[in-house]
């Protein structure tokens, strides 16, 4: 990881990154080399495995985390801190060298890396024109938190009081909240009871926001929404500026934030470019771990857990490559069953989102062109210099949660608002200038699949994910449109005389904008629910997170969420991870905090 030096070094960064690494998909200034681009589907081990760290001989462990990713490098980070026990962290990618993660700005670019993003895609959708929708996975220490938006939303209050009520003690909000606050320094409430001070991420308004942002803001009020001057405070519903994890102007993620300050613990291991493959089991009892990586296949020996943390797609994948799972799916897929566990893989959910896009002459938005160039090299060089400006920012700096009816008791849509023309491949900022408002479906109703597709470790899981199989998704999204669009025509925009090119002004019946949602819309990467928490026959882990039917293996990402959350996952997933690690090293809860909520329906 590299540090965060000022000036000179950071030009060198930005300029390496924008004219070289991001087309060639090679990694700036020799560095070396650590992981193969994955195709396209398809996983494959890295070629240099790399034992970052060993500090006795054997492969043994008291623990060994499975995936670096937003919950593994905090796991690793929280169970190392005692130094009695010994943890391994074993992540398939490499480490996050790269200057495109670390950039607020450059994060479309960084996405497009094929070395740090296993780039998965569901099968064919049936209810999406037959389209197969891209599934971008973080391949590289701090997993999808290392390639994500930054955006940072908890998720409404309400959704974790049903995570309680569907059967899980000790999921409620109340119950939650402090582990949110534990993770959390907020640099723009520092007194607010809803808000953490001194935790390791950092969260923090966009300093100087694009000037197109308060037209967005206006735009929202103009049509009657309520303000919110804090997405996470008393008042989830309503529009306003969001905040971010970003610290002076760099990414923070939970690899930067929890693991770089852990790594250089005698106590913890870091096994970056190695491949878990399965799980070895004795007698039900997850005995230890099977690796590949580019010495060939080894194992490493478990004394007490094994936490799985590879996310939804794959952690649910790396359980049934190890026998649990469902039956007649292990039996099809030529894999021996060690334990019937019907849930694994199903339930598999993510939020679907449509844009309306629009292009206009006006260069005020970010993006490349001629008459953006000169103050877009100033803003190179004020980045460089003092790590501000417009590539501190993540783009997503406004947004709205709405509800599209009246009677419904919370946001059921999410209005974006980007102040950058929508490019299929941004390099690294869009090119020309626009603006676009994305919906978000908060509460879907679909439910898919994580499935094999053989007995190969190596082989990228069937993923199908039903987008828009429930109506009422397909409803939801409609109106949610219909709102976005009129903002995107509010008077507040008048004056950049911008043209809708998506879907276009002719396309204005139901039939014709559900037509183009499911020829455009696509997933906005939160994809969870693959082995949920419950005290059901579907139920994958029970509410202390131990894989149900098996000792010392416990799952703590985004798979065990039971519902999305209605908005962004990462820090909900932040938050299952510091939980987990209190329930593995047998630490009591953190006292339930009750703080009053307004209202919303
Ligand atoms: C492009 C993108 C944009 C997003 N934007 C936002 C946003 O703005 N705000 C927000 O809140 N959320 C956002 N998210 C979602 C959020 O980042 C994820 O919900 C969160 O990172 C999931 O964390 P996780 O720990 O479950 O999985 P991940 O972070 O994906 O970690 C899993 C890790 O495990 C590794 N791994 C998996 N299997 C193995 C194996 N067998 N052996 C070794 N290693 C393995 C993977 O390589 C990966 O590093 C975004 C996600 C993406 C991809």
């Amino acid at each position: 990881m590299r540090g965060s030096t000022p000036g000179l070094e950071g030009l060198r960064l930005v300029c390496a990154g924008f004219y070289g690494a991001a087309a060639s998909g090679q990694p700036p200034f020799g560095v070396v080399r650590w992981g193969l681009p994955p195709q396209r589907g398809v996983a494959r081990p890295s070629p240099a495995g790399t034992l970052v760290r060993m500090s006795e001989p054997e492969d043994a462990f008291d623990y060994v985390v499975v995936g670096a990713g937003t919950a593994g490098c905090v796991l690793a980070a929280r169970l190392s801190e005692d130094r009695h026990v010994r943890v391994a962290l074993i992540e398939a990618g490499p480490m996050d060298w790269h200057p495109f993660i670390h950039i607020p700005a450059t994060v479309g670019a960084a996405i497009s890396l094929r070395s740090i993003n296993w780039r998965f895609m569901t099968v064919p959708q049936e209810h999406l024109a037959g389209r197969a929708i891209p599934i971008p996975r973080g391949h590289v220490v701090g997993g999808s938190g290392s390639i994500n938006g930054m955006v940072y939303f908890r998720g409404h209050p309400t959704d974790f009081d049903d995570w309680a009520a569907a059967g899980n003690p000790g999921w409620s909000y109340r119950e939650v909240l402090p582990y949110f606050l534990r993770s959390e320094n907020n640099d723009a409430y520092p007194d607010s009871p809803y808000h953490g001070q001194g935790g390791p991420m950092n969260v923090t308004f966009i300093k100087r926001p694009n000037p197109m942002t308060p037209a967005f803001l206006e735009a929202m009020q103009a049509l009657g929404y309520p303000r919110t001057s804090d997405f996470n405070g008393p008042t989830t519903e309503g529009y306003g500026p969001r905040q971010g994890t970003i610290l002076k102007g760099r990414r923070v993620s939970t690899a930067t934030a929890y693991l770089k300050p852990a790594r250089d613990r005698d106590n913890l291991s870091i096994l970056t470019n190695t491949r878990a493959t399965e799980i070895i089991l004795e007698n039900h009892r997850a005995a230890g771990v099977a690796v590949v990586d580019s010495a060939g296949k080894r194992s490493l020996s478990v004394r007490k857990e094994v936490v799985l943390a590879g996310g939804a797609i794959l952690s649910p994948h790396l359980l049934m490559l190890s026998g649990i799972g469902d039956q007649a799916q292990l039996y099809a897929a030529g894999i021996k069953l060690r334990h019937h566990l019907p849930g694994v893989g199903a339930n598999y959910h993510d939020h679907l989102a449509v844009g309306v896009l629009m292009e206009m002459s006006n260069s005020e938005s970010y993006g490349l062109s001629w008459r953006a160039a000169p103050r877009n090299l100033l803003n190179v060089f004020q980045y460089a210099l003092f790590r501000t400006g417009p590539l501190s920012s993540n783009v997503f700096e406004a947004t709205g949660f709405i509800r599209t009816l009246p009677e419904l008791s919370r946001p059921d849509v999410q209005i974006v608002f980007q102040a950058a023309r929508r490019n299929p491949h941004p390099f690294p900022f869009p090119l020309g200038h626009g603006y676009a408002i994305s919906i978000v479906g908060l509460n879907p109703s679909s439910r898919g699949s994580v499935r094999l597709a053989g007995a190969d470790p190596l082989a990228a899981p069937l993923v199908d994910p039903k987008l828009f199989s429930h109506p009422d998704d397909v409803a939801t999204l409609l109106r949610g449109f219909r709102i976005g669009r009129r903002v995107a025509h509010s008077p507040a925009f008048a004056r950049y005389r911008a043209t809708e090119v998506g879907p276009g002004q002719t396309v204005q019946d139901d039939a014709a904008i559900i037509e183009y949602i499911r020829k455009a819309a696509s997933t906005v990467h939160h994809p969870c629910g693959s082995c949920r928490i419950g005290n059901d026959e579907g139920a994958v882990v029970d509410e202390n997170l131990r894989v149900r039917g098996i000792e010392g293996l416990r799952v703590a990402d985004a798979s065990v969420f039971p519902r999305v959350v209605g908005g962004n996952t990462n820090a909900a997933v932040v938050m299952i991870a510091e939980k987990a690690s209190d329930l593995i090293r047998g630490i009591a809860p953190p006292r339930p905090l009750d703080l009053p909520r307004a209202q919303t329906a």
